[in-house]
């Protein structure tokens, strides 16, 4: 049984205070945990978090990284950049960023493979808009954005993680159910299985307005090997109860 994933998505939050006391708080409470666990923070912050997660179970993570290696990409960081504050992951294709800063599968799947290549491991977020699903277009729209990334990642695409959020439940206190979810990700598992023998190691998390009340029953779920949490990951209480339901 592979260990399962609870990475929290910081997005566009914090503070040095309350990035301080967010973690203290999550060190007192974590424990030993049954699953891996990861904070995905603002650039600005990898620093800080870096030596607040120091000898702790907590793998730090950033919410996107540029497809270029280095040069003239004035506001980008790069992978190495990354690596040099100890980032294990990066997000990439946020549903955030595809929206609002116009990233196509093309640009998702070279940060992927950039990522890769200068060893962070990417969490490829894909999922489907709400008029998008009522059109019956949930698993076109899920493969098209995979099928980019595992055609630019080539033969190391067991090494990835993916996240499947659907963006009509994103920040919306709306969840996919179990049921909702794990077809997904059923769909994404089988895509994965056609290009690796290792599909069944590739972590694919959840999610979208995952919090303490829902996260057992989502990870129920055969297919789902963690979570992608926004909101509750803000909040250590709610955040803990989130790890604490996988294992
Ligand atoms: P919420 O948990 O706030 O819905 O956000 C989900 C998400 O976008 C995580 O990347």
């Amino acid at each position: 049984q592979k260990k399962k994933l609870i990475a929290g998505n910081w997005k566009m939050n914090g503070s040095l205070q309350a990035n301080a006391a967010l973690l203290q708080a999550l060190r007192d409470g974590l424990g030993v945990p049954g699953c891996g666990v990861a904070v995905a923070v603002p650039a600005p912050y990898l620093a800080q978090v870096q030596a607040l997660v120091a000898g702790s179970e907590i793998a730090l993570a950033a919410q996107d990284v540029s497809q270029h290696e280095r040069g003239a990409f004035t506001g980008e960081v790069s992978v190495s950049m990354l690596r040099d504050f100890g980032a294990r992951y990066a997000l990439v294709g946020h549903s955030e960023r595809r929206q609002y800063h116009g990233e196509t599968d093309a640009v998702v799947a070279a940060k992927a493979q950039r990522a890769l290549s200068g060893g962070v491991t990417p969490i490829v977020c894909v999922g489907e808009t709400l008029a998008e699903r009522e059109a019956g277009q949930t698993e076109t729209v899920v493969k098209r954005q995979l099928a980019a990334v595992i055609h630019a990642v080539g033969h190391c695409v067991s090494e990835i993680v993916v996240a499947y959020e659907p963006v009509w439940a994103i920040g919306t206190g709306r969840t996919a159910t179990p049921e909702q979810a794990q077809q997904v990700h059923a769909v994404l598992r089988a895509q994965l299985a056609a290009a690796t023998e290792s599909a069944d190691r590739v972590l694919i998390l959840y999610g979208g307005s995952m919090n303490a009340a829902n996260a057992a029953e989502l990870l129920a779920q055969p297919d789902i090997d963690g979570g992608l949490v926004g909101g509750a990951s803000l909040k250590a209480a709610d955040f803990l109860k989130i790890i604490a339901a996988a294992h």
